[in-house]
């Protein structure tokens, strides 16, 4: 979608730091981490909101891949975090689905950007 920040990280016009990718799915460090380990993982295809209709399939593979992101993270053992921001209320900023994977730290209840280790 034009003047999308992740479709353009998705189609490589714009930069980021890689962890995982495949024809369906994109994962890439988060630009300013709230957590030890902060992670972004997106479907290649545009959605706005994980509201917005994503086919079972699709939901499948982003949040496995999530999950798979956090297995080679090493968060499996200590306990990990999937957050889906979704609307003004949760403070959604960038317009494209996208899967905070976080920990490394304890954190506290609420979203990543509340849930600094203490
Ligand atoms: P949200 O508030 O759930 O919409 O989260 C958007 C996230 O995208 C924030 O954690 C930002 O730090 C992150 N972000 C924004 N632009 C970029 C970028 N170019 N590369 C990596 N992460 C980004
Ligand atoms: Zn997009």
């Amino acid at each position: 979608m034009d003047g999308c920040i992740f479709c353009k990280i998705a189609s490589g016009e714009l930069p980021a730091a890689k962890v995982y990718e495949d024809e369906r799915v994109l994962a890439f460090e988060d630009l300013n981490p709230q957590m030890p380990v902060h992670t972004l993982v997106i479907p290649k295809k545009h959605y706005s909101t994980i509201a917005d209709g994503i086919p079972d399939d699709e939901m499948g593979h982003l949040f496995n891949t999530a999950v798979r992101v956090a297995e080679a993270k090493g968060l499996v053992g200590p306990g990990f975090r999937l957050t889906v921001n979704t609307g003004a209320d949760a403070q959604q900023t960038v317009h494209h689905i996208h899967v905070h994977v976080c920990g490394g730290a304890p954190m506290n209840s609420g979203s990543p950007k509340q849930s600094a280790p203490q």
